[in-house]
């Protein structure tokens, strides 16, 4: 694969629709090619003072008392499956993680390429909830709805895992609908496969998987930066959802 076609991939920030016929991934005029070293060089400088700094100030509005709360053990209360892409991070549903999520990212929210470490999270932490999140305008989504076969073989496998479920003809274009579509089928496949595996503790009770979209586009119209719940334990009928007594009060 090209590297440019990589850089597309994660940077899928345009809001246009269509998608290649011939390459998942197409490669942007502003590739990272047309970059000089000493570009990219001031533009990791930039990022790393920033990270720098940011953490400078994380660690000095922590007190000691903070970090003495999970020092000797993590106590996660949700087991977290969600896209690698960067327009979501988990400040949009918890403004302290810390201790609190155990978070598995990869493109797609993909539950099949880290089996072991969602395993990880409900077997061994016994997170009461694990939560598939997609996104709306997710380039692994379009990717897989698309033809991926000039792709590497890795995002091929990933993109495997995905296309099961939303792939059924690959098209030369897509809707706004149809990709968002794509995105909540996609949570809806994720959250069986997660069923499945986990179905004795869900059975019992002692785990809910809840499907979620994030929506940072307004492409469900509920506003920007909303998180819709599309899911639980395989039920999509929100009213039902809602009468689960794990939902009680939250919609
Ligand atoms: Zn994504």
């Amino acid at each position: 694969m090209l590297r440019r076609e990589f850089i597309r991939f994660f940077s899928v920030a345009s809001a246009a629709v269509a998608a290649t016929a011939s390459s998942a991934f197409a490669s942007s005029p502003a590739s990272r090619d047309n970059f000089v070293i000493s570009d990219i060089r001031d533009k990791s400088n930039k990022m790393l003072s920033e990270i720098m700094k940011s953490n400078e100030y994380y660690k000095k509005t922590k007190t000691y008392s903070f970090f003495q709360g999970f020092v000797a053990s993590q106590a996660p209360r949700v087991t977290l499956v969600a896209c690698s892409d960067s327009r979501f991070q988990v400040a949009a549903i918890d403004d302290t993680p810390e201790n609190d999520i155990f978070v598995i990212r990869n493109i797609g929210n993909q539950f099949s390429s880290n089996m072991g470490s969602v395993e990880y999270g409900v077997h061994h932490l016994h997170t009461p909830l694990l939560v598939i999140l997609g996104h709306s305008r997710c380039g692994a989504i379009k990717a897989a709805m698309s033809d991926y076969s000039g792709e590497g073989a890795s995002i091929r496998k990933e993109l495997d895992s995905l296309s099961v479920s939303i792939n059924k003809a690959k098209k030369a274009s897509y809707s706004k609908d149809e990709w968002l579509n794509g995105v909540v089928s996609n949570v809806h496949q994720q959250v069986a496969f997660a069923k499945s595996e986990f179905a004795e503790a869900v059975e019992s009770g002692k785990l809910t998987i809840v499907g979620m979209v994030y929506d940072f586009a307004n492409d469900f119209r509920d506003g920007y930066g909303k998180v819709k719940v599309v899911n639980a334990n395989g039920e999509t009928d929100l009213n039902k959802i809602k009468e689960m007594p794990v939902f009680r009060g939250v919609l």
